[in-house]
């Protein structure tokens, strides 16, 4: 479905920010994540004890939420960008204080600039005496990271994910890129998102879904790859039961009729039956390929004993 249109996009409700953390092993990205989770939404409602859904929200003082991304690995991260669509809409890079710039930063970096992703830098474990965040201030900028101290528009943090120090000013620096960027989405009309983890739990198969425009609530039918469901709950990362889940807030889905996989692109149906026809179609063409693509390689094989 199309953007709206720029001049209507101001009217549209506010949107909390969708925000993915890499960098290289063990410069503290779970470490960050944990301290954060501490805060998240879930956590205050449930005293504490949240569940692994692939994402978590955490509200501010300020009244402002964030959405963090906190599947390892970003499986579904990777899978959605091939086919073209960008989940997050910021990217903390993690760069330990004691160690700089290092090949897993690199990558983060490109992976963000080819996405055009915007970054913040969180450069972490500064309660370590070898801490020097000048050298990876510099290191950054040498790998094209601009820097905002040398005239760039990329804010470095410096945290500490084990004490806890910065990660109010990470989370404010969050926000205001956030406000700057614009982040709006409708909450009205056809809902869309994407699957962000998925598994089987007491409740039967359950999926995470990041909500991007619209409001899933229970009764609506929704499509994601080859399967479908109508909502019977939803439930946040405390397994408490929500009544709706509008755009950026990431809610567990559950009813499905088949697996779904992290990835799926979710859209709304308007019935059971026209859900159960998509993912008839889609069924059916997946089996076209494959065989095309069987075909294919027969071909290929025959033409290679011909030539022998
Ligand atoms: P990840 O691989 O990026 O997820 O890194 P982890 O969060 O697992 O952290 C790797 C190691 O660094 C662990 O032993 C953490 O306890 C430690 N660590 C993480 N953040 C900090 C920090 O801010 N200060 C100190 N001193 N240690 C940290």
């Amino acid at each position: 479905l199309p953007e709206p249109a720029p001049e209507d996009k101001e009217f549209l409700p506010v949107r909390p920010p969708v925000v993915a953390i890499m960098g290289h092993v063990d410069h503290g990205k779970t470490t960050i994540l944990d301290y954060l989770r501490k805060s998240s939404i879930a956590a205050s409602e449930h005293g504490g004890i949240t569940q692994h859904i692939g994402a978590f929200s955490v509200a501010l003082s300020s009244g402002k939420t964030i959405t963090f991304l906190d599947t390892p690995g970003h499986a579904a991260f990777l899978e959605m960008r091939k086919r073209g669509a960008t989940v997050t809409d910021i990217i903390i890079l993690v760069v330990a204080a004691d160690d700089s710039v290092k090949p897993q930063t690199i990558e983060a970096i490109k992976h963000a600039q080819s996405a055009h992703v915007p970054i913040i830098v969180a450069v972490n474990k500064i309660d370590k005496e070898e801490a020097n965040v000048d050298r990876v201030k510099q290191d950054l900028a040498r790998h094209g990271v601009e820097i905002e101290d040398f005239g760039g528009d990329t804010q470095v943090v410096p945290v500490s994910g084990k004490t806890g120090q910065g990660i109010d000013e990470l989370e404010d620096a969050a926000v205001t890129l956030s406000e700057i960027l614009d982040h709006r989405a409708d909450t009205e009309g056809q809902v869309e998102g994407w699957v962000i983890e998925a598994t089987t739990k007491s409740n039967g198969r359950v999926a995470t879904v990041l909500v991007r425009r619209g409001t899933l609530k229970p009764g609506t039918i929704i499509v994601a790859g080859k399967t479908w469901t109508r909502v019977r709950s939803l439930r946040n990362e405390a397994g408490v039961v929500q009544m709706s889940a509008g755009p950026g807030t990431p809610i567990e889905v559950d009813g499905w009729r088949d697996q779904p996989e992290a990835g799926d692109e979710v859209i709304q149906a308007p019935n059971e039956q026209k859900a159960a026809d998509v993912v008839d179609f889609r069924a059916e063409l997946a089996e076209r390929i494959r065989m095309a693509e069987d075909m294919e390689k027969i071909n290929a094989q025959r033409r290679e004993q011909q030539v022998q």
